[in-house]
């Protein structure tokens, strides 16, 4: 199978050169038997590597059973993982989605159904942030802040406007009677590594409690371990009202979540929202064997240990080419190292040399590697970015 033929039934929305056969590890192997360093985790998704054995067996153990029956039902994965999601988020209950889209979309009903039923005639505004990035669905899309992801498919959904991140003054200016939501990335991911200061989200706390406005930080790119605690808003030490999750929650199998405290959630009532498959046994199989082998591995200590090794390594880039590296920032194994010039030459140059990174924004080369990543990878992909910043075609 060659490339042109791959493409001949895609719809172009996407520019592939590789067809990827098999994982191990921290490895990706094409179908002409390359081996890659995966350094992207399939968009942050890939926590536990490829191929973990017990998370394979946990997954063929639930075929074996049962794949799937409608959220009619309960099932024992469904139950289990919900408490794993509510103790570990410190939400009361969640709605498991099939995808990230999918848990804001759920997060943007569930905050107007809380604001209408409180007044029927509110206009349920929702305050987004300029560079973030919350899915491709239409609702999703609403509070993405690059325009040009948004633009050709308007009308999208209305009273949303748009703050600046790291800007308590923007919001507050953009906040009305109406307004019913405050949605953020505790990290910004896709809009170029942005991590948000402590005046930021603890004055976002203070300002939607003073004014019943609800929080709902996404955490689907920056939670599940990566930032080194299990949600990145446990670094400051404050509850949304909303959290999402997805990516690296199933670690594979797609799933997403969106979860609330008691008395948001208990806002939607049978009939509000729904899913077919959002949730069944095999996806939520998936989502508590994450859970139990973050706990056995100790992933949360892991990402604590080498984290502070992935930064000092960029930095030293950072100081080797000056003229290159403009910064390098984030949080935990959620690092972006930001160029004067554009990502993406970069990161195929890496892909020739058998190392998968991702850009985020234009200019900013993102590190979201596998959590289970150590030490001796990272030197191999510090080698491999000093080998393309040192020649200069
Ligand atoms: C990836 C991502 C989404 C969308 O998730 P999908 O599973 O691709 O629909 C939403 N928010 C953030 C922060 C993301 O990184």
């Amino acid at each position: 199978m060659n490339l042109r033929e791959a493409d001949k039934h895609f719809i172009h929305t996407y520019n592939r050169s590789v067809i990827f056969e098999k994982g191990e590890g921290m490895y990706l192997f094409d179908n002409e038997g390359n081996k890659y360093l995966d350094m992207g985790a399939g968009i942050a998704v890939s926590a536990l590597g490829y191929s973990n054995d017990e998370y394979k067996q946990a997954l063929k153990d639930q075929i074996d059973k049962l794949i799937h029956v409608s959220n009619l039902y309960f099932t024992e994965p469904s139950i289990k993982a919900a408490e794993y999601l509510s103790k570990a988020s410190g939400m009361d209950k969640v709605f498991f989605t099939n995808s990230g889209t999918e848990a804001i979309e759920g997060a943007i009903k569930l905050a107007r159904k809380y604001a209408y039923n409180k007044d029927k005639n509110s206009k349920g505004e929702i305050i987004a942030m300029n560079h973030s990035f919350h899915g491709r669905s239409m609702g999703a899309l609403s509070v993405t802040g690059t325009k040009h992801y948004r633009e050709p498919f308007e009308p999208l959904i209305g009273g949303v406007s748009f703050a600046n991140y790291n800007d308590l003054e923007s919001v507050k200016k953009l906040a009305t009677k109406d307004t019913c939501a405050v949605i953020l990335e505790t990290l910004q991911g896709e809009g170029g590594i942005y991590p948000a200061t402590d005046e930021f989200i603890h004055g976002l706390r203070k300002f939607c409690d003073e004014n019943d406005i609800l929080l709902i930080f996404d955490e689907i790119q920056c939670g599940m371990g990566r930032t080194g605690k299990m949600f990145t808003y446990q670094h400051y030490g404050v509850k949304p009202d909303i959290m999402t999750s997805a990516k690296a929650l199933g670690c594979g199998v797609p799933v997403g979540a969106f979860a609330a405290v008691k008395e948001v959630a208990d806002a939607m009532c049978p009939g509000d929202h729904g899913t077919t498959y959002g949730g069944n046994p095999l996806a939520t199989a998936a989502v508590c064997k994450v859970f139990e082998i973050f706990e056995k591995d100790g992933i949360l200590n892991h990402v604590n240990e080498i984290a502070p090794y992935l930064k000092d390594k960029l930095n030293v880039l950072k100081d080797k080419f000056p003229d290159k590296i403009k910064d390098v920032r984030g949080k935990g194994l959620m690092m972006g190292m930001e160029l004067y010039g554009p990502a993406g030459d970069v990161v195929s140059k890496l892909l020739k040399k058998g190392v998968i990174l991702i850009s985020a924004g234009t200019n900013i080369i993102r590190f979201v590697p596998p959590l289970v990543v150590e030490k001796e990878h990272i030197d191999v992909m510090c080698e491999k970015l000093e080998e393309v910043f040192s020649t200069n075609e």
